[in-house]
């Protein structure tokens, strides 16, 4: 797995900050307050900051945040959530988790993200939600969800683990919906050296509701033992908030750079077959993915590790194909844009120092070779 151009080494990720980073993690120790003190509310002020939106709530974890999302918004068993049929399983998992039943629609091919068109007929009198996710760092059509949402009484909700800094229409990803979840597990563009996540969101009721739900249901401002609600444990700590307060100073420069590489990629492969996601200006490159010929997938990405190039596939199987949606029983061809795309992406390195020119024109060359064995 060690390859020469790994996928990613997070020992690189830091940049310039590294020291930084040691900094916080050590006044965090020698601080004595680990769960629930002033770092965490301070990452929670600068990360609404540039969200623009009133509230941040740090959580555990991103699957705990959309959670809560969900159970704050009164959502649990008897309801449905449309979700994208083109997510990683987390998405769902949340859904299911509360109680209520995860309802996919397909992705457009293209933009890779939930298509607006095939919403409205995934929806019945049970459906309270819908939640969009912004696959790779491509915002999400919000218009034309919220249009939907709006016009059905919905929520609309986002999975913004892959979009930390992504622009639609002015706004940022975290502000488009009624609430937004962020990971910040360590290969998030935002990373934590452990987990963590938050949920952003405009509604003081609805960032209350969360407050209480990560803390046993009470705790904090609102007493420490008085619990209103059966609430849950899923709290940002001090170590994990001081470190993304320090990395928080150089995400735009660090998705600039992914920008950067984003657009080398772009130009080096252009008139080789192989498809891109859509581009689309405000967007962060979480991951920087590539459609080849499903029947040349698995081999192109054995060939090129064996050039010493690490590569991924985000993500292999769509949930509904997984065993532990079987339940529902939506078998093979069900969302057949989804299936499409679990058996053609790859995903490129594209971590702090990785060599575009290297890395594409290996691509290039073991395209041919793919070619030359048919
Ligand atoms: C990472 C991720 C999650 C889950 O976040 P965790 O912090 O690992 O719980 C959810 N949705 C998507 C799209 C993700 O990439």
């Amino acid at each position: 797995m060690a390859h020469l151009i790994p996928f990613l080494d997070l020992r690189r990720e830091d940049g310039g900050l590294a020291a930084e980073t040691a900094r916080a993690a050590l006044r965090v120790i020698q601080s004595g307050r680990y769960i629930l003190g002033p770092e965490v509310e301070d990452f929670e002020d600068a990360w609404s900051a540039y969200c623009g939106t009133r509230f941040c709530i740090g959580t555990g974890n991103g699957l705990d945040a959309l959670r809560l999302i969900l159970l704050a918004h009164g959502i649990g068993a008897g309801h449905e959530v449309i979700v994208p049929a083109n997510t990683y399983i987390a998405t769902w998992l949340a859904v299911s988790q509360t109680g209520a039943t995860p309802v996919p629609v397909d992705a457009k091919l293209d933009t890779q993200n939930i298509d607006p068109a095939r919403v409205e007929d995934a929806i019945t009198e049970r459906t309270k939600a819908i939640i969009a996710v912004h696959m790779y760092g491509l915002p999400a059509e919000m218009d034309a969800l919220a249009a939907i949402a709006d016009r059905f009484e919905l929520k609309l909700f986002e999975d913004a683990a892959h979009a930390h800094g992504a622009v639609y229409k002015g706004a940022r990803a975290g502000n488009l919906g009624n609430a937004a979840m962020f990971s910040f597990y360590p290969t998030k563009n935002l990373g934590a050296i452990g987990d963590a996540g938050c949920v952003t969101t405009n509604d003081e009721e609805i960032a209350q509701a969360v407050r209480r739900l990560r803390n046993y249901g009470g705790g904090g401002q609102v007493g420490k033992y008085d619990h209103q609600v059966q609430g849950y444990n899923s709290r940002l700590d001090e170590l994990q908030a001081a470190v993304l307060s320090a990395r928080l100073l150089l995400l735009d420069k660090s998705n600039a750079r992914r920008w950067a590489r984003a657009e080398d990629y772009l130009m080096s492969l252009a008139g080789f077959p192989v498809k891109f996601q859509e581009s689309g200006g405000g967007r962060v490159w979480h991951q920087f993915v590539i459609r080849v010929d499903a029947q040349d997938r698995d081999a192109l990405r054995d060939w090129l590790a064996s050039q010493e190039i690490g590569t991924e596939i985000h993500y292999p199987v769509p949930p509904h194909l997984t065993e532990a949606y079987a339940g529902l029983g939506l078998g093979s061809g069900s969302f057949p844009v989804a299936e499409r795309l679990a058996n053609e992406n790859i995903s490129l390195p594209i971590g702090y120092d990785v060599e575009v020119e290297a890395v594409a024109r290996k691509v290039v060359a073991g395209l041919s070779v793919m070619e030359s064995r048919r």
